[in-house]
């Protein structure tokens, strides 16, 4: 079969080519790969940011946004041949932490978690691959084209569960939700938001008109065009979702919620940035407000359930208007060129028979 595949800590080294067809293990699903979603992520994989090859190897299968269909399944298992399934990215770290052995591994204590694509496992970007059968999610049939999206809603969908639990400290009941960078994450936090019934503001660097302003529009939020926090007067937000990562947001959130606000960050800042802050002010606003700061990452499996829901009750048109390009398996490495994209998906079934 053929696979998308690198060298973790190489940079150059992504190539699409022959591998051994993966080994069925006990209790997985045999599932033939349909399409994978690219993200910053994979990006930085291959610019040999990090990254760490399965023991044994030093080339691993990247990939961790996937969606394929169930060829093979074990006797007694909840799939079938034919179902719609994608894999869960991370397992448990083998101690386990007290985390990992109730459920929770992405809130993994000890950093010792694997993850397909990422750390140590084989990811998803190949014709065929395997997953245990307690590691897969069943998507509704409607979700063949953008199935995909369920990882990264996955994601989010951790981020709402996180605020729910957050909320219920106290009386909270949020209107106004301020999701601040309109990639696929932020886009993706706010329709769970619309979802929720939520005012939803999105602010993005993209100019009025383009694509990332008509998706906000038609999921009956309010797009900003900028690059600074927009002026609420007094109704501030009472949960801002930050999805860039750019320092200055970062801090600027941190001042700009409601009272018992909440912010909400997902990005992933580079280092070596110095803003001058007044940390008077920052400490004042979250204790006299009662705000909460806290960060989110990955998802365990409840999450990418909550996701396939999620997506199932979205509109389809939607979601497909995500996926900017679609690039076939052959010509996978123009999927990580840089554009103006807001998804780019790798078609793992075109030219299947060609080579
Ligand atoms: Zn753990």
């Amino acid at each position: 079969m053929r696979a998308l595949t690198f060298v973790p800590g190489k940079q150059g080294t992504l190539q699409v080519g022959e591998v051994p067809d993966p080994v069925r293990r006990q209790g997985d699903l045999l599932v033939h790969g349909l399409a994978l979603g690219i993200c910053g992520t994979d990006r930085e994989l291959t610019a040999a940011e990090y990254g760490w090859p399965p023991p044994g190897g030093e080339r691993m299968v990247i990939g961790h946004e996937s969606l394929g269909r169930v060829l093979q399944s074990p006797d007694g298992s909840a799939f079938s041949p034919g179902d719609l399934v994608v894999g869960v990215v991370r397992r448990p770290d083998p101690v386990p932490c007290g985390a990992c052995a109730r459920g929770e591994f992405d809130m993994c204590r000890n950093g010792q978690y694997t993850e397909r694509g990422i750390k140590g496992l084989n990811g998803y970007g190949s014709e065929l691959w395997t997953v245990e059968a307690g590691y897969a999610v069943r998507l509704d049939p409607s979700l063949e084209s953008v199935g995909m999206l369920v990882e990264p809603t996955s994601v989010v969908a951790k981020a709402w569960e996180q605020i729910d639990r957050i909320g219920s400290r106290s009386w909270f009941k949020p209107h106004r939700l301020l999701v601040t960078g309109g990639g696929p994450i932020g886009l993706l936090a706010a329709l769970l938001g619309r979802q929720r019934g939520l005012e939803v503001h999105v602010l993005d660097r993209s100019p009025v008109g383009e694509l990332k302003s008509t998706l906000v529009h038609d999921l009956g939020g309010i797009f900003h065009s900028g690059s600074t926090l927009p002026d609420f007067g007094d109704d501030k937000p009472d949960i801002i979702i930050e999805c860039t990562g750019v320092g200055e947001l970062v801090m600027e959130s941190m001042t700009s919620t409601s009272a018992v606000g909440m912010v909400c960050l997902t990005g992933l800042a580079p280092g070596g940035r110095t803003h001058r802050v007044d940390a008077g002010v920052i400490n004042r606003d979250i204790v006299l407000e009662n705000d909460v700061i806290f960060g989110t990452v990955n998802a365990n499996l409840r999450h990418y359930r909550d996701a396939a829901a999620a997506l199932a009750k979205a509109d389809a048109e939607w979601l497909e208007r995500l996926i900017t390009r679609r690039v076939p398996l052959e010509r996978a490495l123009e999927a990580f060129e840089r554009g103006k994209d807001v998804k780019v998906v790798i078609d793992l079934t075109a030219d299947q028979f060609s080579s």
